[in-house]
């Protein structure tokens, strides 16, 4: 049992985009001496989830750019406590913590209890796979630094294996095929980083591996890649697709996956080596009616526009893993990096107002407007401009810049300004000085 005298305990559950902002500002503004602000996380650092197609690719190198919570912590004035959410006690007021076991199962430290005052869950969410026969044996998914890591593994793998075979006969028709089902911003952002990635391999030494040898299908059920843009941008990332070599499918729904690739509705097989489900997301499945609470459309937390849970004044959810629609809209608030990050400035102020006695305020999701990056190659987005009164489509560098904004933003937020600028121009620096692949 976690638990400090008299002290008001805050508990924030899920160390990502919105609950690592929050628990930082949270540690930084109410101390140590009459709070006690306690993270709960199941991994022990923390990597922005929007890198990860870049993680799985190879063109970021993971341990560059993570977190370590540990030395996190004692910087900004919070606990962290290593762990697995798998329940909540409302009448007392706890959180059921999973026991902690090693990577060969035994237990490290048993089921735990830790005492909450006031509660955010914030444990984002997971790739949504809808039932669909075969994918959660057959795919990889792009959820955690751990499933980024081991689709760049096999990925390097597949490219030796190709390399091999064409040192012994370059005439071999030998390829490395990759299915990525899902044409939202992950898909598109995942298909062209591995072309960037391809191209680099072979200054590494794999000297007769090519991007030709890359054979990447982007499969999306609906009209359209990329529904969040306007139809134009859309256009304009898929010929930029095309143009570097992958085969883009719309209106083509997968029913199966299997060790040979992706089944189409219409019985189609994609064949694949590397097959990558990104088609969607839900909360994970520990949310559902956890401790009697509200949940809605793939297991997510329904909050009111305080962000209050409908049931629980003192439980919280932010990110993904909430349902929030916000007044006068009549569409949930998307998963999406700036979501988290104002839901946390939100939360921030409402857990002030609620420990002042002050009256909460409302979330408004301000639409900063969406940006796809299609590696080195290009970006695209639109921005909702306040200056221009409307959505402004914007491309190429100035796209870069605010894509590359989003991270510099969280950057900063849990680092403050200093260390979060320093951060940025180390960035800068490895960009020149480090290999541009991670080969490991
Ligand atoms: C490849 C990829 C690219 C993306 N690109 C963009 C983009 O360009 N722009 C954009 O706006 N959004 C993007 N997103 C979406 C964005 O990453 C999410 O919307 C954002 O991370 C949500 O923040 P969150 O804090 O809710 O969840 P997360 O950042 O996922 O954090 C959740 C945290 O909770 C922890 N956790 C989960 N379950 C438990 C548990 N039971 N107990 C304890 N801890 C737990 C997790 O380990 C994690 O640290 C992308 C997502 C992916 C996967």
């Amino acid at each position: 049992m976690v638990e400090s005298g008299k002290k008001t305990q805050i508990v924030v559950v899920g160390g990502g985009a919105a609950g690592l902002e929050l628990a930082t500002r949270l540690g930084a503004h109410f101390g140590r001496e009459k709070f006690d602000i306690i993270l709960v996380e199941k991994n022990r650092t923390h990597i922005w989830k929007p890198l990860l197609h870049e993680v799985a690719a190879g063109s970021l190198d993971a341990n560059l750019d993570e977190v370590g919570y540990r030395s996190h912590c004692h910087r900004w004035g919070y606990r962290y406590f290593y762990g697995q959410l798998e329940g909540i006690d409302r009448d007392s007021r706890h959180v059921l913590i999973a026991p902690i076991r090693d990577e060969d199962g035994r237990e490290i430290m048993g089921r735990h209890r830790i005492r909450y005052d006031y509660l955010v869950v914030a444990v984002g969410s997971v790739s949504n796979d809808f039932g669909t026969k075969g994918v959660a044996e057959h795919c990889l998914f792009l959820d955690s630094r751990v499933q980024a890591d081991r689709f760049r593994a096999q990925l390097l793998n597949h490219c030796l294996r190709v390399s091999r075979t064409l040192q012994n006969d370059p005439d071999a028709d030998a390829t490395v095929r990759v299915d990525i089902v899902g044409g939202g911003a992950t898909g598109v952002e995942l298909a062209a980083e591995l072309f960037n990635a391809a191209a680099a391999l072979r200054h590494y030494g794999l000297e007769v591996f090519d991007e030709s040898r890359l054979k990447v299908t982007l499969i999306e059920a609906g009209p359209r890649i990329l529904p969040m843009l306007p139809e134009n941008l859309a256009d304009a990332a898929r010929a930029e697709l095309e143009t570097l070599g992958v085969r883009v499918l719309t209106g083509t729904p997968v029913v199966e996956a299997n060790a040979q690739g992706m089944v189409t509705a219409s019985g189609e097989l994609i064949g694949a080596d590397l097959k990558v489900w990104a088609a969607g997301v839900k909360a994970p499945e520990i949310l559902k009616d956890i401790g009697g609470l509200e949940t809605g459309r793939g297991n997510q937390l329904v909050v009111r526009p305080t962000l209050q849970t409908t049931r629980d004044d003192r439980i919280f959810a932010i990110g993904d893993c909430c349902q929030c629609v916000c007044p006068g809209e009549t569409r949930p608030v998307p998963p999406r990096a700036q979501a988290a990050h104002q839901m946390a400035a939100t939360c921030f102020a409402n857990i002030r107002a609620m420990i002042a006695g002050r009256p909460l305020k409302d979330f408004h999701y301000h639409d900063h407007g969406s940006l796809v990056s299609l590696s080195r190659f290009s970006t695209v987005g639109s921005l909702m401009g306040n200056l221009v009164g409307g959505r402004m489509a914007i491309e190429g560098r100035l796209a870069r810049f605010v894509y590359l904004s989003l991270y510099r933003m969280h950057l900063i937020a849990i680092h403050g300004w200093l260390k979060g600028l320093a951060l940025i121009a180390v960035g800068h620096v490895n960009q020149i000085v480090r290999p541009r692949l991670k080969l490991h």
